[in-house]
């Protein structure tokens, strides 16, 4: 965080969408999409709020080039995406874990084939 980026701090870029298509900032509808921003409170420093603007009204209001203010809401999207992705592996990880603490016992999740091959002896599919 340098001086010259002090305007920048009362705007979080958080990603685009496509729910809201009228900028907060000037009104204008019929927008493709918006940008998210998070409207941080410089005496908490805590994000208090959201607004929806377009590219060059919210580049102007982050103090950012509208170039580069694009590739930052781009790149929002992509953490958000990524981040979806990892958290919905997680959950698939534990519940497989959760799972297979089940093998063989009357709860038992596996493919009823693959006990029978594997001959566990589960208590469910035998
Ligand atoms: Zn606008
Ligand atoms: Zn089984």
């Amino acid at each position: 965080m340098t001086a010259t980026a002090a305007p920048a701090a009362r705007f979080l870029v958080l990603g685009t969408t496509d729910d809201v298509t009228t900028c907060d900032d000037c009104g204008r509808t019929g927008l493709t999409h918006t940008v998210r921003l998070g409207v941080v409170d410089l005496t908490t420093g805590e994000v208090d709020g959201e607004v929806y603007f377009g590219s060059v009204c919210g580049a102007r209001a982050a103090g950012r080039t509208v170039k580069g203010f694009r590739e930052e809401a781009r790149a929002a999207d992509r953490a958000a995406r990524e981040a979806e992705r990892a958290a919905r592996h997680a959950a698939m990880a534990a519940q497989a874990a959760e799972w297979a603490t089940l093998d063989g016992t009357a709860d038992c999740q596996r493919p009823p084939s693959a006990c029978r091959r594997s001959g566990i002896g589960c208590v469910r599919h035998g």
